[in-house]
């Protein structure tokens, strides 16, 4: 459903991508390994259209997208969880859902066309019932984890067919790690594909494919099963 050949991308002269190819399957999960400063952050910025200038081809179900700006890719089912959360932090977790309903529901959305918006929303709090306990609670006063949870929650209202997700379970307590992993390993089953980038392996054991970005370079001899 995702396919990505020759992307490059720089920074002014510095340049971030080289010569980058991948492809996501239909329900697949793929996982992005790689150090610090690898490119995982700029490669999934570059395919939701909010990163530096690049070049290459991406592909989104047969169709060139590298030209469309970020919010066609969105409305196309592109979903992007962004590494910094980037929450309405005044506002509430329902709030911050609600909010997220009303910008963004669109022909290509995986979940039911006959969904209504509080349909959808109960849908996906059954993943995430952390968040059903604190529907009114600012997302500023939520620990790190829960504001994960609540940025995943709410891209899943616009209904995305493909997660590009950037660090998902990074930097939160292990009993949300778990419930994180639970809540994107049911999604797969019912069907959302994934491109998660990671440094910690939670998903790497279950993804279909690893890749190792190294220096901006997918490696080709990390390529395969996990
Ligand atoms: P991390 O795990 O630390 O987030 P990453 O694998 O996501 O790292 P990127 O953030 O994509 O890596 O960075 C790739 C390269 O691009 C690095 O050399 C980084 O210094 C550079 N870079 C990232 N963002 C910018 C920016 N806004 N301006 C200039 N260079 C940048």
């Amino acid at each position: 459903m995702l396919a990505v050949e020759g992307l490059n991308a720089w920074y002014g002269q510095a340049q971030a991508l080289f010569d980058v190819h991948l492809a996501v399957g239909e329900g697949e999960l793929v996982v992005i390994q790689g150090l610090n400063g690898a490119g995982k952050s700029t490669l999934l910025q570059s395919l939701i259209g909010i990163g530096p200038r690049a070049q290459g081809r991406i592909a989104w179900q047969g169709q060139p997208i590298e030209g469309w700006p970020a919010h066609r890719r969105a409305r196309a089912g592109l979903g992007f969880v962004a590494e910094d959360r980037r929450l309405f932090t005044a506002l509430s977790v329902k709030e911050n859902l609600w909010i997220a309903a009303n910008g963004l529901s669109h022909p290509g959305a995986h979940a039911s066309q006959q969904e209504t918006p509080a349909q959808r929303c109960d849908r996906i709090l059954s993943l995430f019932p952390q968040l059903k306990a604190m529907l009114q609670r600012p997302a500023a006063q939520m620990s790190g984890g829960e504001q994960q949870m609540l940025a995943l929650a709410r891209t899943l209202m616009t209904g995305p067919r493909l997660l590009l997700l950037d660090e998902p379970c990074e930097g939160i307590a292990p009993v949300l790690v778990a419930a994180m992993r639970d809540a994107l390993l049911q999604l797969g089953r019912e069907g959302v594909a994934m491109l998660v980038a990671e440094q910690n392996n939670i998903l790497s054991h279950h993804a279909q494919r690893v890749l190792v970005l190294s220096s901006g370079r997918v490696d080709t001899a990390g390529i395969g099963p996990a």
